[in-house]
């Protein structure tokens, strides 16, 4: 990377009901990169009927993990599109040790590296309140209660703790969740601000729902 050109390589993790997604989303526009959500894609084929689609409903509904090397796969794929060249923000991947070592393999490949690891922050009882809403909302067939369990206790065995991998590395940004969601959103822009790295359209940020 030269100095002149700054690439905007960002992960965001929070449990489910974090705002994550929402987040992700917003972040993403106003650094100008495309947002890569492993949750929305293999959603989007399970409701397209394609093969991929077929292959993970099932673990889908019931809350468990895809395999790490289609999900990594996936990943490789929507990552080498030309769209994501200068950067992206990756929400839902990676999601536990095997697929950090996955993105570290190709990353490292390409000469490139996360430049800020998002951690948002939301205490349970608050998360599990969200995800409730939601499911009233938008009728997700995963966020049933036994199934929103299944998701949560996963996040904590195994996705949690590849937190500590990127604070080793010194590039997580722990933001406190809660708030309306232009506070926090001010507050992953201060954060990333501090690293040096400053949206290219700001304005976009601007949430519309
Ligand atoms: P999300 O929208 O991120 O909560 O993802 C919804 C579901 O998709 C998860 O509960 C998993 O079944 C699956 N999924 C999403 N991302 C991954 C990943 N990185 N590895 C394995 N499974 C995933």
């Amino acid at each position: 990377m030269t100095p002149s050109t700054r690439s905007a390589r960002f992960l965001i993790v929070g449990p489910q009901g974090s705002g994550k997604g929402t987040q992700g989303v917003l972040v993403a526009r106003a650094f100008g990169v495309p947002q890569v959500s492993t949750g929305d894609i293999f959603r989007a084929n399970i409701s397209g009927g394609t093969e991929l689609g077929k292959r993970v409903q099932s673990i889908i509904e019931a809350g468990d993990l895809v395999p790490d090397e289609l999900t990594s796969e996936l990943v490789r794929d929507r990552l080498s599109q030309a769209d994501a060249a200068e950067g992206f923000l990756l929400d839902g991947y990676p999601r536990n040790q095997g697929q950090v070592a996955d993105l570290d393999a190709f990353l490292t490949g390409r000469g490139e590296g996360l430049d800020a690891v998002i951690e948002l922050d939301v205490p349970r009882d608050e998360s599990i309140a969200r995800i409730s809403q939601r499911a009233i909302e938008q009728g997700r067939t995963d966020d049933t209660e036994e199934v929103i369990a299944n998701r949560l206790a996963i996040y904590e065995r195994e996705t949690a703790p590849i937190l500590d991998v990127y604070r080793q590395r010194g590039i997580v940004d722990r933001i406190d969740g809660v708030g309306t969601l232009d506070e926090v959103t001010d507050r992953i822009f201060a954060a990333l601000a501090v690293r040096g790295l400053v949206a290219t359209h700001p304005g976009d940020a601007v949430a519309s729902a």
